[in-house]
């Protein structure tokens, strides 16, 4: 808890860097102790600097917690069958518990047609088809680890779920859409809103927990955020060269009862989730080879 000025109330900072080391440092115990040697394959293609990065902090996660990593690099030229053909591979490769396919892909790949060829089995991002089915139908099994991290951040934090009203901004498949199937399993009330809602203001105004994943600097101000709202910042943005969220943190944070730091909020947590997943996915394969 961190005060601002004597008579400012206090704002709850949503320490993810904290809490994934935390978690990190469990699954580390928890790796050692199983006899498990859980292994996680990725998959590039490009040299995009920005998913190089990520793909370097995966594999050093990897690393830190007792993971086997592998990584397939290939060319920015790579074709849609290219890529199905490493991705069968890994799927056949008994070898490899979670595969992980870094997005986005280029513009000739059909990304569509690569997630849905990881084997659902090995679906550590929780992006198949298959599993966002179990998601939405309140049965979830891999879930696409920035939301989940999220809602993990959440409960470390025990910050009341049920009844809450919820404003997701951001409906994309990896972080807005599974987001809001998690909090209405959760049992809080969701709206879902994108670049067509009307009085987006009015709606976020609305919230009592806010999820901001649109990519855009700033664009949550001050005025748009309920007093005392929980605000939870997805964005990654450049800013006059800093990295920076979607919502201006420094204008809103002696208003709301708790919010996540950029960076050191909701990426830190993603990443902790991969190597949870990837766990999982490894011990029930190891505990039960036909589930
Ligand atoms: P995305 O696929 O580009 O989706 C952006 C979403 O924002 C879309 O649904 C879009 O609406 C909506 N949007 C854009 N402009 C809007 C506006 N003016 N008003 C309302 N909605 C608007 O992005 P994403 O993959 O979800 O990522 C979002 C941000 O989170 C990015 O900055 C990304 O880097 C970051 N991110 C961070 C993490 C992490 O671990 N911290 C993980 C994933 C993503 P439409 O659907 O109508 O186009």
């Amino acid at each position: 808890m961190t005060r601002d000025t004597p008579d400012a109330p206090m704002v709850t900072i949503l320490d993810g860097k904290k809490i994934a080391d935390l978690r990190l440092e469990i699954l580390k115990e928890e790796i050692a102790e199983s006899g498990i040697s859980p292994r996680l394959a990725t998959v590039i293609v490009g040299t995009d600097p920005a998913s190089q990065m990520y793909i370097r902090m995966k594999h050093r996660a990897c690393e830190q917690v007792g993971i086997g990593s592998v990584g397939m690099e290939l060319t920015e030229d790579t074709t849609t069958g290219q890529v199905l053909n490493a991705v069968t591979q890994l799927n056949n490769d008994a070898d490899i518990d979670g595969i992980l396919v870094q997005l986005p892909l280029p513009k000739q790949v059909d990304s569509e047609r690569v997630i849905a060829a990881v084997h659902p089995k090995k679906d550590v991002d929780g992006f198949h088809p298959f599993n966002l089915g179990l998601l939405f139908s309140g049965r979830p099994r891999f879930v696409p680890c920035t939301p989940l991290g999220i809602m993990t951040l959440l409960a470390e934090y025990k910050i009341e779920l049920a009844g809450s009203r919820v404003v997701v901004v951001g409906r994309s498949i990896d972080v807005g859409r599974p987001m809001a199937a998690l909090f209405t399993n959760a049992d809080a009330t969701v709206t879902l809103c994108h670049s067509k809602t009307k009085n987006l203001a009015n709606e976020i105004r609305k919230a009592d927990i806010l999820v901001s994943a649109i990519g855009k600097a700033h664009f949550i101000t001050r005025e748009m955020v309920k007093h005392r709202a929980v605000v939870i910042d997805v964005g990654i943005n450049q800013l006059n060269g800093k990295l920076v969220g979607d919502v201006d943190f420094a204008a809103v944070k002696d208003i709301v009862s708790a919010i996540t730091p950029v960076p050191g909020g909701v990426g830190p947590m993603t990443i902790a989730t991969l190597m949870e997943n990837t766990y999982r996915a490894a011990s029930l394969r190891t505990c039960d080879p036909v589930w």
